[in-house]
């Protein structure tokens, strides 16, 4: 048997030194979740190219190591990592982020989306062309990837788009005798081995004419239609949506993709937010129907938060927001990593507090003066819920119309955001995702685990706010609401209280989703925190035979050939 050691120099000799990270510290980053799991690599391999892909695989097939593929490791599921320690063979992290190119195909009208390209990225290629993305997603902000939102059918805040979805796809997967097999159904001609395919394709090295016409999707073409059937009894999106498992889409690393192609889309000519607020939940109810049922243009986008939701981003994630707006976007890795060395000093120096960085941040995060605009902070002392909606073109009109004489007998109110506003109300909302885990990691003595839902809740549901039994809510110490709420998509995130069992409570609140009719993950995907529905393990299984790929995630099993 090969060493462990000679192995990571046969991947030494395909990347170099550099970039084949076996240290302990070095890997942390890429062997933990973003907000749930973790386990142990071999190595994390960083290839700067999609041949140094393909030749690591093969390696790795050859010495029967499982791969987990991962990009920006944004994923909430715990499905970008390895989980635990009970594999039965090695693993290798292919972090896929150095190899971030995009290129523009039909005139623009589509993209080809090399494996660590990402969504802020194509943003900013595609504004000169007043074209957008098929996907804004929170993490969109923080640099998620635009394969690992394929990959997780990532849904995100476009009410008019669904989930990130394409049948185009460039890909490798081991097939039922353990063959590593490169598969190209981006219907473009590159060549006919792997190599000249894979190098060809990312020299740019052909034609419009090897652009083949298709009759494939490059993205979902049904979901405005969907998200307006506000009286059917399912839910408009989630992730074991048979409608949206094609290869790539839905594959939650099961594969290892390359490229895929997807669609851009017109960027509207103006955009207005409007900042909603209500203290009675059937005001939303209400405003989500008619605009759904009624409106000739339906909202770019339309986020919901919680007041409680509101206080705490705008104290825990207060750091994350300044750093984004002062900073940009790009400069993220420069802050985890620093946060990383902090962490690792402050572990050698036995008087530093655990989660030091995260008490560091917190603390300097006080001194900077209140980030968020006079109008919104003057509705969150008058309203409980909070909706931020985007229109565009004659949608703009046609919502302040429909507010104005909306809010004429309610005690609710809205506002047009400036510029400046808009943009802060969107990206408090984005990073409200990480106050919980902050949260917790400053007050992890005194309080219990940290438990994140995401449900699709049926398109009819009047009740989309949560009330729980009082025994239920006896065990929470806290509840952070926000969602998608035109998609009736919700993020249910909790603080237990201390010593409750939350493997139990999950089961008790999931029992309660069920009979409601919701579905869960909606969009986050299984990743090793959600139990895979049997379609999706069945798809899973199709793709990766013999559990090469990702094993376990859907907490399916993780042995080879699936035993
Ligand atoms: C602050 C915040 C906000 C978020 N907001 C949203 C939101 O609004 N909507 C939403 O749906 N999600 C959201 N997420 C979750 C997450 O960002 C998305 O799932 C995102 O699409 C993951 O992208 P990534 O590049 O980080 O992928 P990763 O986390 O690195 O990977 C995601 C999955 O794709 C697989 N994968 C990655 N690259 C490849 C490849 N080349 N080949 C095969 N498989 C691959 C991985 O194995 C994994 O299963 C949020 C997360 C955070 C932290």
């Amino acid at each position: 048997m090969t060493t462990t050691s000679k192995i990571i120099e046969e991947f030494k000799l395909i990347t170099g030194n550099k970039y084949v990270v076996t240290s302990k510290w070095g890997k942390e980053p890429f062997n933990k979740g973003w907000r749930y799991g973790g386990g142990d690599a071999v190595a994390v391999i960083k290839p700067g190219t999609l041949l140094e892909i393909w030749k690591v695989l093969q390696i790795c097939v050859k010495h029967d190591i499982i791969v987990i593929m991962q990009a920006a490791n944004t994923g909430l599921t715990g499905g970008s990592t390895p989980f635990g320690n009970d594999y039965d063979r090695p693993i290798v992290i292919i972090n896929t982020l150095r190899i971030n190119s995009i290129q523009l195909i039909n005139n623009g009208n589509q993209i080809l989306a090399l494996a660590g390209s990402s969504l802020y990225d194509l943003e900013n290629k595609l504004k000169p062309l007043e074209k957008e993305p098929h996907s804004v997603i929170g993490s969109t902000s923080i640099g998620a990837s635009i394969v690992g939102g394929v990959c997780n059918n990532s849904g995100g805040s476009l009410v008019h788009r669904g989930p990130a979805y394409t049948e185009f796809a460039l890909y490798a997967k081991v097939n039922k005798d353990g063959k590593l097999e490169l598969i190209n159904e981006l219907d473009i001609n590159l060549g006919s081995n792997p190599e000249e395919i894979l190098v060809n394709l990312e020299n740019n090295n052909y034609t419009s004419s090897d652009i083949l016409k298709s009759k494939k999707l490059g993205s979902d073409d049904k979901y405005s239609e969907i998200v307006r059937g506000i009286d059917e009894n399912t839910a408009a999106r989630f992730n074991a949506d048979n409608r949206l498992l094609y290869s790539a889409s839905g594959s939650a690393g099961k594969i290892a993709v390359f490229a895929l192609r997807l669609d851009t889309y017109k960027a509207p000519k103006k955009s207005k937010v409007f900042y909603v607020g209500s203290n009675n939940q059937d005001d939303f109810w209400k405003i989500r129907r008619e605009i759904l049922r009624n409106f000739n243009e339906l909202p770019r986008l339309g986020d919901y938060m919680h007041r409680d939701c509101y206080d705490a981003a705008k104290k825990y994630s207060k750091d994350t927001f300044i750093v984004i707006e002062k900073l940009g976007t790009n400069f993220l890795p420069s802050l985890f990593e620093f946060k990383r060395i902090v962490d690792i000093i402050a572990e050698k120096i036995k008087f530093l507090p655990e989660k030091f960085s995260d008490k560091l941040m917190q603390f300097l995060s006080n001194f900077w003066p209140n980030h968020l605009p006079k109008k919104m902070e003057a509705f969150r002392d008058q309203f409980e819920h909070h909706w931020i909606i985007e229109m565009t073109d004659d949608g703009i009109n046609e919502a302040e119309i429909y507010f104005k004489d909306f809010f004429k007998d309610k005690k609710g109110d809205f506002f047009i955001c400036n510029s400046n506003e808009g943009k802060k109300a969107m990206l408090h909302r984005y990073v409200s995702a990480s106050a919980i885990g902050r949260y917790q990691a400053l007050n992890k003595k005194n309080i219990g685990e940290m438990m994140s839902l995401d449900i699709a809740f049926p398109r009819n549901e009047k009740n989309w706010l949560e009330i729980l039994p009082e025994d239920i809510n006896n065990k929470l110490e806290l509840k952070f609401y926000y969602g998608h709420l035109f998609c009736h998509v919700f993020h249910h995130n909790y603080i237990l209280k201390k010593g409750v069992d939350a493997k139990k409570l999950k089961k008790e609140l999931l029992e309660i989703y069920d009979k409601r009719g919701a579905e869960y993950p909606a969009e986050h995907n299984v990743g090793h925190e959600y139990k895979a529905m049997p379609l999706l393990t069945e798809f899973y299984k199709k793709l990766d035979p013999t559990n090469f790929f990702n094993p376990g995630i859907g907490q399916t099993s993780k042995l080879k050939n699936w035993k």
